[in-house]
């Protein structure tokens, strides 16, 4: 039987370098062939021009480049781009290039399907199925940039993890992802123009407070208040929002930067005045900025966008306390590129659909 090959970007550089030794060959091919990998994000061992003929049969016959591919692209009126992402093992995640006048921000996601309940999000309906290797995180980034630069005709400029899965709950490879996406070798990119954005696990977000990151943090909070933040987020039950405040007191701590805090506000849910007061009690915490997001449908008609003076109010309660509020329209609504709509209707495959 023949035997499996290993996925070469599995590899760090210095096992690259390492297997190279170990064939007889001098180790800066190692180099070679990683900067192909990532920085070059070639496809095929044929295209690694400058090795020879041999060393690439043999590179194909050891390993594969188990890269990405788009298997639909759809563009908005707006100018968002979704992409319908295939993994080598067919599994289908979504990733989503925004313009704007001066940016270009990559939407990527972190798992397939997500393993969270959240109850007005649409990736919350698929069954996590596996968490997404740095590798193929890097490459939805590195197509996102392709495509700015095609479409756009400049470099990508943000990264947020907003697509989806939830980072947190695959930290590991989310960390290995923006190492190479930062790093002079894969994309140079700072981390400063990368937002994670978690649900709010609060061990997780020590773990990243503690490595000191560099990138931002922004948490899902919805509400403040307790009982209606485990209703709209099950899970909130066993990450209470007084674990979530305490971690969050950590990260700022350890690396001095300002949370963003996304936030909906549906009819007859978080819309009342004390809604707004959790609230800014909750911003005293630590230096943050809220970012009140527009809730898009996911077609089962529980959840209503409130209407627009709630939002005005919950602005101006926010700005006389001195807190630094957005408020974010939607983009890609009419391909469901939106935040929370992804899966909505792109992914049909069955097997992924909780029952
Ligand atoms: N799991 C991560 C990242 C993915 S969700 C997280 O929870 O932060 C990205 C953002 O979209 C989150 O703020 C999420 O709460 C929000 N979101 C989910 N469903 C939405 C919907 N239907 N309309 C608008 N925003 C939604």
């Amino acid at each position: 039987m023949k035997k499996d090959k290993r996925d070469i970007r599995a590899l760090s550089k210095e096992e690259l370098r390492d297997f190279f030794t170990s064939i007889g060959q001098q180790a800066f091919r190692g180099n070679q062939v990683y900067d192909w990998l990532w920085a070059k994000g070639i496809r095929n061992f044929e295209d690694m021009t400058n090795i020879s003929k041999e060393t690439r049969e043999m590179l194909a016959d050891s390993f594969v480049i188990n890269h990405i591919e788009v298997d639909k692209m759809q563009k908005s009126n707006d100018g968002t781009i979704k992409n319908a992402v295939r993994l080598h093992d067919k599994n289908i995640v979504e990733s989503v290039l925004i313009p704007t006048d001066t940016r270009t921000t990559a939407c990527v996601s972190s798992q397939v399907g997500c393993s969270l309940n959240c109850a007005f999000c649409a990736t919350a309906r698929l069954k996590r199925m596996r968490n997404l290797k740095p590798d193929e995180i890097y490459d939805q980034v590195f197509v996102i940039d392709q495509q700015s630069r095609l479409y756009f005709d400049r470099p990508l400029s943000n990264i947020v993890f907003m697509g989806m899965g939830e980072p947190l709950m695959n930290h590991r490879n989310v960390l290995q992802a923006i190492e190479k996406i930062t790093s002079p070798e894969g994309l140079n990119m700072s981390p400063r123009r990368i937002t994670v954005s978690t649900s709010g696990i609060p061990k997780m977000i020590k773990i990243l407070a503690d490595q000191e990151v560099k990138f931002n943090l922004a948490v899902s909070l919805h509400s403040a208040i307790d009982e209606i933040r485990t209703k709209v987020m099950p899970f909130n039950e066993t990450f209470p929002l007084a674990d979530l405040k305490e971690a969050l007191i950590h990260w700022y701590e350890k690396t001095k930067r300002r949370v963003t805090y996304e936030y909906l506000i549906w009819d007859g849910i978080n819309d009342r005045q004390e809604d707004i007061d959790a609230l800014i009690d909750f911003c005293q915490a630590i230096p943050c900025k809220v970012n009140i997001i527009e809730y898009n449908p996911i077609d089962d008609g529980i959840f209503q966008q409130a209407n627009p003076e709630i939002t005005n109010k919950y602005e101006v309660a926010l700005e006389r306390h001195g807190i630094t509020v957005t408020v974010r329209r939607s983009r890609g609504k009419d391909i469901d590129a939106a935040c929370g709509q992804l899966a909505n209707k792109s992914i049909e495959e069955a097997p992924i659909l909780k029952k």
